[in-house]
């Protein structure tokens, strides 16, 4: 059900973006998005043209490279360079709605998903600014400095 909400979200920030650059989301390049968010996995373009050929959609290669590089300008996916040196795309974190927990003490961090909170954000108008992604860090003190600070009876 996660999956399914954060996969329409990105198929708005698609229809977006290409509509600002004046360009027409597809629903091939709807499809593949579909289909990059439904692979678990990090993905190949070879093997997710594969998998949509399984599915009997047919779509070209160049459709599917254009697609993800969509998907990646948009921050949708993010791109990285495979053991073998191929491309290799993965869901972007940020459409995973994680926020780090900062400790202002010791320095550690901790990540914490808040998917209601993220939608917000990404949903929410901004003046004159159209949101694709975000990063956010909440400061404040762990559980372990706050009992060592206690004990010692000092402020962190
Ligand atoms: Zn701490």
């Amino acid at each position: 059900m996660k999956g399914e909400l954060d996969s329409l979200a990105a198929a708005t920030v698609l229809r977006t973006y290409m509509s600002r650059r004046g360009m027409r989301c597809t629903g091939e390049r709807l499809k593949i998005l579909d289909a990059a968010f439904a692979s678990r996995k990090p993905f190949s373009a070879p093997k997710l043209a594969e998998t949509l050929e399984a599915d009997g959609f047919h779509v070209s290669r160049t459709t599917v490279y254009g697609t993800l590089k969509l998907l990646v300008d948009s921050g949708i996916l993010r791109k990285s360079v495979g053991t073998d040196g191929a491309s290799v795309y993965a869901v972007s974190r940020a459409n995973d709605h994680k926020a780090q927990l900062h400790c202002r003490c010791c320095g550690k961090t901790k990540v914490v998903s808040l998917p209601e909170i993220g939608r917000e954000l990404l949903k929410r108008r901004y003046w004159g600014f159209s949101a694709e992604s975000y990063q956010l860090r909440i400061d404040g003190i762990c559980s372990r400095c706050k009992r060592a600070a206690d004990k010692s009876g000092s402020k962190p």
